[in-house]
């Protein structure tokens, strides 16, 4: 339990003024996705009321905020795809639109009183550890600085978009905007359209425009796998009884839970066990798409799960439109009303859409992160790839923690259950800190390299690198985002802190506790 505000000096109970940025917090929560929004519930939960959550934005909801293209929806089952505590009788469907995820945080920010705590248009530029206050200097809009006992980071991994700089593109005369920045301003209906990249994103937008404009090119540089979604809409009797008996949810909930590990067998496993997965994929494009030649470009030429494998029943049917054509030959440049292939076709465009992902390894790195010794945390992930133990604590950055940091990212089943396992354990370091009076604590150096040596070792011969490339790998083929092994075996890491693990650290005598 966190002590009063007296035993250790430590604040937990004032609660910040609405009015502007506060000028020091003990927690500042950077992000108000998932990760921050159920950081904030928890800190209050455990009677912490000194936080703030600082949101670049103008609104909270991260990655449900951010991407508003047409179709957007979730690839995990909602009951799945929301907190433990906060479930939602209400959803639509098995797999809920981007609207009701959003409107669900929104919700959670209300239930849960977070509107005090938010701070909009507040984006986090850097954040320097002082070593002689044993407190983060938080650089908020390049200027304004937040002093916080501890940081943590709920900024996830997909949160800058990704734009190739194709050539000529500069002398594109028509509009071009990247899926998670969807201009809802430029007119799609009738119009050529041109959608570079063919990843989760796309497969959701494709269908949803495919019928309203006149031509639509999708450029593919790698055929993703496909297996169908199982979705169906959830009705008003089945909702009302989630409502009237949560137990009923919470079983569909565990039911899926355990559904989703089994098939992450495969994955955690060897790429070998993924053959099952593999053959009904095949399957389905056989059935789905009659015209051998289209199959064969829609046919991945690597091990299945080595990508994200995406869920989806109308992407099939939309890349046999008569007014879409699947374009495998790579793009040589973009001229003024169109884009050329390297067999020097070209297709005209009045919209270029990006769906070209975004980019993971600099996702942390926009802001500069210096803790102890000078150390700067964008140089040693630079060098080092990204490492974190327990994908939340650096050796060298005291009182920081990442949600979702390094290889706590999955392939297989819903983020958010790693999210609620790190919040738990983060709450558990506060609490550790306080018990013993520490100023600061900091993950030791070689119990950190003995986690992140655990998980490349078992990553090494997986199916995330089985010789693809994708966005869980830095630009030296190091896989820094994924959870190679079941999400139960996270939470048993994670279900208490050892404090043996840490240093904990006075600040007046610069000693260990
Ligand atoms: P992505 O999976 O990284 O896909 C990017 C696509 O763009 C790939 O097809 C890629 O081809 C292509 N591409 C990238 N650069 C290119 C270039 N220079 N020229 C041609 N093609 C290029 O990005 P995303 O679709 O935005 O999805 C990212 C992640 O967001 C997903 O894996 C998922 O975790 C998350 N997401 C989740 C949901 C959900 O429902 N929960 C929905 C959307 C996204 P290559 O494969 O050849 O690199």
């Amino acid at each position: 339990m966190p002590l009063a505000d007296s035993e250790c000096g430590v604040s937990v109970a004032s609660v910040p003024s609405t009015d502007g940025l506060p000028t020091d917090t003990d927690v500042g929560v950077i992000g108000s996705g998932f990760a921050g929004i159920g950081m904030g519930i928890k800190l209050k939960e455990a009677g912490r009321h000194d936080f703030v959550i600082l949101e670049k934005a103008a609104d909270l909801g991260g990655t449900w905020r951010d991407n508003d293209y047409p179709g957007c929806t979730c690839d995990v089952p909602s009951f799945l795809y929301s907190f433990s505590y906060e479930q939602n009788p209400s959803w639509s469907r098995m797999f809920s639109p981007r609207d009701e995820i959003w409107a669900y945080l929104e919700r959670c920010a209300d239930t849960y009183g977070l509107r005090q705590h938010l701070q909009f248009s507040a984006e986090v530029t850097g954040a320097v550890y002082d070593e002689s206050t044993g407190r983060w200097q938080v650089e908020v809009n390049g200027s304004d600085v937040i002093d916080a006992r501890v940081v943590v980071s709920g900024v996830g991994a997909l949160h800058i978009p990704k734009t190739p700089a194709l050539a000529g593109i500069e002398s594109f005369e028509g509009e071009s905007f990247h899926s998670a920045r969807w201009r809802n301003d430029v007119e799609l209906d009738g119009r050529d359209v041109a959608v570079i990249g063919t990843g989760a994103s796309s497969i959701q937008f494709v269908p949803a425009i495919a019928p309203r404009v006149r031509q639509l090119s999708v450029y593919q540089r790698t055929a993703p796998w496909i297996t169908p979604k199982p979705d169906r809409p959830i009705g008003a009797r089945e909702q009302r009884l989630y409502a009237r008996y949560p137990v009923m949810q919470r079983a569909v909930r565990a039911g899926l839970y355990w559904a989703m590990e089994a098939r992450g067998a495969g994955f955690a496993m060897t790429p070998r066990a993924m053959g099952w997965l593999e053959r009904g994929s095949r399957r389905y494009l056989e059935r789905k798409v009659p015209d051998p030649d289209l199959r064969a470009k829609l046919t991945p030429d690597y091990q299945i799960g080595c990508k994200r494998v995406l869920l989806t029943r109308d992407y099939l049917p939309a890349v046999q439109r008569d007014n879409v054509e699947l374009v495998t030959t790579p793009i040589a440049q973009v001229g003024p009303h169109g884009i050329v292939d390297a067999d020097g076709i070209e297709r005209p465009a009045d919209v270029i859409v990006f769906g070209t992902g975004f980019e993971v390894p600099g996702s942390l790195m926009h802001m500069k992160v210096v803790g102890r010794d000078g150390a700067v945390l964008n140089d040693l992930w630079t060098h080092d790839g990204a490492a974190a133990h327990l994908g939340m604590a650096v050796s060298g950055f005291p009182n920081l923690f990442l949600l979702l940091g390094p290889n706590t990212g999955l392939g297989h089943t819903s983020v958010v259950f790693m999210i609620e396992s790190q919040i738990r354990y983060i709450v558990q370091a506060l609490d550790l800190m306080d018990d013993t009076c520490a100023a600061g604590i900091e993950v030791r150096a070689d119990v950190q390299d003995r986690f992140v040596e655990r998980v490349r070792a078992k990553l090494a011969g997986s199916v995330w690198q089985s010789g693809c490339s994708s966005w869980y790998q830095d630009d030296r083929g190091r896989n820094i985002a994924i959870w190679p092994h079941f999400t139960w075996k996270y939470w048993l890491d994670t279900r208490r802190i050892n404090p043996a693990d840490y240093r904990l650290v006075r600040v007046a005598s610069r000693s260990d506790v």
